[in-house]
């Protein structure tokens, strides 16, 4: 099948007692049995349930992924590939993460005796400096928020798997509808489904996607285990945002485009950060491993100091100040005092993260109305 036909129907069948077409919402947390042991598949709704399991039936397929696992959020799903490790082990990520992955690396795992390399992975090879007897794990995100740095998926994955390492990509800022990193050699995807797949701003939720099966069985003992995964009413929520993915990606790519056009040269635009650009450093990368290139773009302001950056932000009338991204609603950011406040100042700031950074998640709105907003608030 291919995407749309995917993001309709895959993992959904009709209800087997009444025939409904959509996924009830299984609102239970237990199962009868008809004998101690004897039931129909579902137990206890921590483990499973009817309607989480339509969807991640739904999240396997648009990966091309055999196993699909949902979390109650993005964090959650992360949390669980690091409990794969041990005291002593090192991981190597990128030196532009999301600000909660830093947090938690940082600030949890790094108590439990695990390493973390945050570098720069611009130039893939670099990885190979870092690799020792330790080293188990590789997390890339890519676009890197907020400066929309392209990873190198396939040469990564080939290091990787050199040298047995798990290689794990948050797909967040792409979606499957753009990137497909499993398709490119990683282990396990990665969504904060809270946010594209989601699209709607009206769910946290995460998901882990992958083929092989020793490692779903461990995950999902994880899962399982911890207890992180989300409730029916979210997970019915998201199978109906996933309709229309597809749809919803192709307006985000089209206005995102037209933005980025329109901020490069204005004159209070500084740094401009979209991998659409032909100058963008990884251009080529992004043109290989992205079918499109995405609403996502970052921007400093000119000679613009803090408060100047506030007075911008709060002059957007369409765009919501407001964390996160991917619904149809377009929102503006101030990544240093909103979603990478977590990271000290020193490593954002050589991460690009400066004070007069604002970025954009391009919704599906009307583009006239849009640009009118961005020209009223840049002038
Ligand atoms: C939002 C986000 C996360 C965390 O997901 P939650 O659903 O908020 O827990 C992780 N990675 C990226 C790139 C994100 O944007």
């Amino acid at each position: 099948m291919k995407f749309a036909t995917k993001a309709i129907h895959a993992g959904q069948e009709p209800d087997p007692t009444t025939g409904a077409v959509m996924t009830p919402i299984y609102q239970t947390s237990t199962y009868w049995q008809k004998s101690p042991g004897e039931h129909k598949g579902y137990e206890y709704s921590r483990g499973t349930n009817p309607t989480r399991t339509a969807l991640e039936g739904c999240l396997a397929a648009l990966e091309n992924a055999r196993y699909g696992l949902a979390f109650s959020s993005g964090m959650g799903a992360t949390d669980a590939v690091m409990k794969l490790l041990r005291p002593g082990d090192e991981v190597i990520t990128g030196d532009d993460l999301y600000g909660g992955s830093y947090r938690m690396f940082t600030k949890i795992f790094a108590n439990y005796g695990i390493k973390f390399h945050f570098i720069n992975l611009s130039d893939p090879e670099t990885i190979r400096q870092y690799i020792n007897g330790n080293t188990k794990q590789v997390w890339i995100e890519t676009p890197t928020n907020p400066t929309m740095q392209i990873v190198d998926i396939e040469h990564i994955a080939r290091i990787a798997k050199e040298h047995g390492l798990l290689l794990t990509v948050d797909n967040t800022f792409a979606s499957p509808y753009l990137q497909n990193p499993i398709d490119l050699g990683a282990d396990i995807v990665m969504h904060s489904v809270t946010k594209y797949l989601g699209g709607h701003s009206d769910v946290v939720m995460g998901a882990l996607m992958l083929n092989d099966e020793e490692l779903y069985a461990k995950l999902r003992f994880i899962y399982n285990a911890c207890g992180a995964t989300p409730g029916p009413m979210d997970s019915f929520l998201v199978l109906r945002g996933i309709k229309t993915l597809h749809l919803r990606m192709k307006a985000h790519c089209d206005n995102g485009r037209k933005i980025a056009g329109f901020l490069k040269g204005h004159p209070k635009v500084g740094k401009l950060y979209w991998p659409g650009f032909e100058d963008h450093p990884n251009h080529a990368v992004a043109k290989r491993q992205m079918r499109d290139f995405g609403g996502m773009i970052s921007f400093t302001l000119k000679d613009a100091a803090l408060e100047d950056t506030f007075a911008v932000a709060s002059k957007f009338r369409v765009f919501s100040l407001a964390e996160s991204l991917g619904g149809v609603e377009s929102l503006v950011n101030h990544p240093v005092t909103m979603t990478h406040a977590s990271i000290p100042k020193e490593v954002r700031e050589k991460a690009g993260v400066a004070d007069n950074l604002l970025r954009l998640s391009v919704g599906v709105e009307d583009i006239e109305d849009l640009l009118a907003d961005l020209e009223a608030a840049l002038g």
